[in-house]
């Protein structure tokens, strides 16, 4: 069942039919929330915000993942057992950062 919450619609769907866009008479068939049209587009704009949110939250992974990342290039240990533990783990992460960039590239 697709579901908006109420503070979606403040935030989100209030603002917008203030702002003069023009709501229509259909819904979103993954949320339910009325589409928009606005400049000739019609949106959802509860998902719209959705995938906003989500690509947001994941570029904040990627900011963290990139800092650890630095963090250890910048204190290889001298130590052969030590430098590959640190090797395999920055593979990890650039693995991730790989995977994070090509969900972010699917639009
Ligand atoms: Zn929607």
């Amino acid at each position: 069942m697709p579901t908006i919450s109420d503070e979606e619609i403040r935030k989100i769907i209030m603002p917008l039919m203030l702002s003069g866009a023009k709501m229509l008479d259909k819904h979103c068939p993954k949320c339910g929330s009325p589409l928009f049209e606005k400049d000739g587009r019609v949106f959802c704009p509860v998902c719209e915000h959705r995938k906003k949110q989500m690509a947001g939250e994941m570029k904040g992974v990627e900011e963290r993942l990139m800092e650890k990342l630095t963090q250890l290039a910048n204190s290889m240990p001298d130590d052969l057992d030590e430098l590959e533990k640190h090797l395999r783990v920055m593979g990890l992460i650039i693995d991730l950062l790989e995977r994070y960039r090509s969900l972010e590239g699917g639009e």
